[in-house]
């Protein structure tokens, strides 16, 4: 198999797990199909039974999700991966498949809000237990270990404030509880950030954003050990959260440049975060390329570059933020982030709104600040876009 012969990341991210059909086709086929005819009423049997590893129907396998699964799991340097509907899907099928009731979840308090009201609104209701932690808290973290813990889950860089946490040392934290560590490498994708080769157990994504990279589908992943994965497996063919052939073509296709995106949103980022930190409007910036930011030294050893997303806090309050937003021409205002599309959005009032004022004081989430998802525009054009803003301030 391709995964196997040590190819570098990008060969794999071309070629990795392609199925080439009897008609010979270059590219990835798009098998929009629901369900699959059995050459035999024996064979059609032996499938049933799981005897014969053939496709039954698209809600357990397609091979078009199949190449997708492949690919990322090579990408990630993992057994197996599960693609699901969406990335809310993939966490919620993690918790279904390796939770019960009285089980308990440490969580970093920045991972994504919709991850938060997940394990606060259901898997408490069924009588899991979720512990919160500062992400970069190494002491907190090892406190709200117990004898109960099953899983550890955090996302670094965080979002907006791009905090790291230490991978190597919250794995050797949750297996000496017997747990396992989740890491959400949405923002880093494999192409800066390998969890697995970590110590992490399990990665899960968003594909929805750099995975597909241009803003069109809505999609999820995990990925780690078979065992492990086979038991996600489990709970979509049951459940039915699985991911649409057409969304995983489409992810597929945004995965032959992953690494090349990631590369200049990386570079792009860099280049603003240096010009923000020099603007007289601008208070703080936070981006881990800047030397100057606490994440700086650990981003540098465990990440390969430093992502595409940044914020910054700006001269006054809400106003002179929402100054900055409306005056973009280019920036699109949108909540969205990875896209080959800058983004601009105000934390405050849309992904974190929610969050009390105790909790956004807490996690840092001012009315001044601002965030961005730098995509491939020119970094002078988004320059320019900023600055009519930022000179009103
Ligand atoms: C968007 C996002 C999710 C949720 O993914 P969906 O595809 O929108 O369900 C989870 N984690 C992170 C870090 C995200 O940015």
């Amino acid at each position: 198999m391709f995964e196997d012969d040590g190819y570098s990341l990008d060969t794999l991210a071309v070629r990795a797990g392609q199925i080439r059909s009897p008609e010979g086709e270059h590219s990835e086929a798009m098998f929009l199909t629901s369900s699959y005819v059995f050459p035999s009423a024996a064979e059609a049997a032996a499938r049933f039974t799981g005897e014969s590893p053939g496709n039954v129907y698209s809600r357990y396998t397609n091979p078009t999700v199949r190449m997708f699964e492949q690919r990322i799991a090579a990408l990630e340097g993992g057994e197996a991966a599960v693609a699901t509907s969406s990335g809310m899907a993939a966490i919620l099928s993690l918790c279904m498949a390796l939770l019960k009731s009285g089980d308990r979840v440490i969580c970093s308090r920045s991972v994504f809000g919709t991850t938060t009201a997940l394990f606060g609104r259901y898997m408490e209701k069924f009588g899991v237990r979720v512990s919160y932690v500062d992400l970069t808290d190494m002491d907190a973290w090892k406190g709200a270990v117990d004898g109960s813990t099953k899983l550890l889950f955090m996302e670094t860089p965080s979002n907006p404030l791009c905090e790291v946490a230490d991978i190597a040392a919250l794995a050797e934290l949750a297996h000496s509880a017997g747990a396992l560590l989740v890491v959400d490498n949405c923002f880093c994708t494999p192409a800066l950030q390998r969890p697995l080769a970590l110590g992490a157990d399990i990665v899960v994504h968003s594909a929805t954003k750099y995975l597909d990279g241009q803003g069109r589908c809505v999609g999820g992943v995990a990925v780690g050990k078979q065992e492990i994965m086979d038991e996600l497996v489990v709970f979509l063919r049951t459940a039915g959260p699985s991911m649409s052939p057409f969304n995983a073509w489409v992810f597929l296709k945004g995965l032959e440049t992953l690494n090349l995106r990631m590369q200049a949103h990386s570079r792009n980022a860099l280049a603003l975060a240096w010009w923000l930190d020099e603007q007289e409007a601008v208070e703080k910036v936070n981006y881990t390329g800047l030397p100057k930011h606490a994440g700086h030294l650990l981003a540098a050893k465990q990440q390969s570059a430093f992502g595409g997303v940044l914020s910054f806090t700006v001269r006054g309050g809400r106003e002179a933020a929402w100054q900055v937003i409306d005056s973009c021409k280019i920036l699109s205002c949108t909540a969205n982030l990875g896209d080959a599309k800058s983004t601009i959005v105000h934390p405050a009032t849309t992904t974190h709104g929610r969050l009390s004022e105790e909790d956004k004081a807490r996690a840092g989430i001012t009315e001044n600040l601002i965030r961005i998802s730098v995509g491939l525009e020119d970094v002078e054009d988004l320059q320019r876009d900023l600055m009519r803003g930022l000179a009103q301030l």
